[in-house]
């Protein structure tokens, strides 16, 4: 693959930053990569472990000259970071964040970006549960999706090298507006991420009781939870609190099917329970046929390594 951008900016060096930062050096698509984090303890590892070419000691120096500035912070620093970085933007950067929710970092970013600059944000729906620095490996964004939502009238060449720069580092590419964004992904991600938080939160209530054998006999679905309620709490706070509508709606929803099948079990409606899980084995068989999952439960992280 041949060069895309001559100096790409990553700030925030934590898992996809720095998965960013191996594919882009395995796949040859900078001239030169910068990174900075918010700690000197991220900025030394990235220098000790040469993560990128040049470290820089502030967001306002790393994007200096950039042709692709990456904001891959938690959701609830993009505009601050934006709005340290706006004034020091190459005129015709391109500007790409890899946060989990849209319509609140648009809202935040946006403002403080010079008309000049083309701002296409972006998700890229690939992760493990680790963070950090040292958490990143070249083959996380490999057969998954990558979203990108241009806004409307978006500079065509802008987002056709975008969208060449996540083809190449193995992902899918599609486009879609941030509304929509943020309402399947509180289906898709947000939701039964809460989900698994609060089983894992039940079961720790229940340990008290019961010892230890709630991680003695944790059987395979209770082992998929804790995996999931091990993620970044930061990062999972900032995605309830910026998408909070979404999250609500769908877990009003789930609500409501909670108690329905509760009921279900307190009268004996074994007919509505089975009617219930066969419907969702159906959709369980769809996703595979579909080719977008193995028959492992992984929550869809798709990979095996850290
Ligand atoms: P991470 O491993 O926790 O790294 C976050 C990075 O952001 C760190 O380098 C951290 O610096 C820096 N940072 C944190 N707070 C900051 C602040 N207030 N101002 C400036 N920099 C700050 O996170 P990640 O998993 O790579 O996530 C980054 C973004 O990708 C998030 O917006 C998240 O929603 C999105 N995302 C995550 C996943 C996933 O599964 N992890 C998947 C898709 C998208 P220090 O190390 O110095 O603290």
């Amino acid at each position: 693959m041949s060069v895309l951008y001559d100096r790409v900016a990553l700030i925030g060096l934590g898992l996809i930053a720095s998965s960013m930062a191996h594919g882009l050096r395995r796949h040859g698509l900078a001239r030169e990569i910068v990174g900075t984090a918010r700690s000197t303890e991220t900025r030394a590892i990235a220098a000790e472990d040469g993560l990128v070419d040049r470290v820089a000691e502030s967001p306002e120096e790393a994007v200096r000259g950039a042709d692709l500035v990456v904001l891959a912070v938690p959701v609830g620093a993009m505009g601050a970071v934006a709005a340290a970085i706006g004034p020091h933007l190459a005129p015709s950067a391109t500007l790409t964040d890899v946060g989990s929710v849209k319509r609140a970092v648009v809202a935040d970013v946006a403002p403080h970006l010079p008309e000049t600059v083309h701002f296409i944000p972006g998700h890229p729906l690939a992760g493990t549960e680790h963070s950090g620095p040292r958490s990143g490996f070249a083959e996380l964004f490999e057969n998954r999706w990558c979203l990108l939502l241009p806004p409307p009238g978006v500079d065509e060449g802008a987002l056709s090298k975008l969208r060449r720069l996540w083809e190449a580092l193995g992902s899918n590419v599609d486009l879609m507006d941030p509304d929509h964004h943020d309402l399947v992904l509180a289906v898709t991600s947000h939701t039964p991420h809460l989900i698994a938080y609060t089983m894992v939160g039940v079961a720790d209530d229940l340990r008290r009781v019961t010892d230890s054998e709630v991680i003695k006999f944790s059987a395979a679905g209770f082992r998929d939870f804790t995996r999931i309620a091990a993620s970044d709490p930061v990062m999972w706070r900032d995605v309830f609190l910026m998408n909070k509508d979404a999250t609500l709606e769908i877990l009003g929803r789930f609500t409501e099917e909670l108690f329905a099948l509760q009921r279900a079990i307190r009268t004996g409606d074994g007919a509505h329970l089975e009617e219930y899980f066969t419907r969702t084995r159906a959709i369980r068989r769809g996703i595979i046929e579909a080719g977008q999952d193995t028959a492992a439960p992984d929550f869809g992280r798709g990979s095996a390594k850290p």
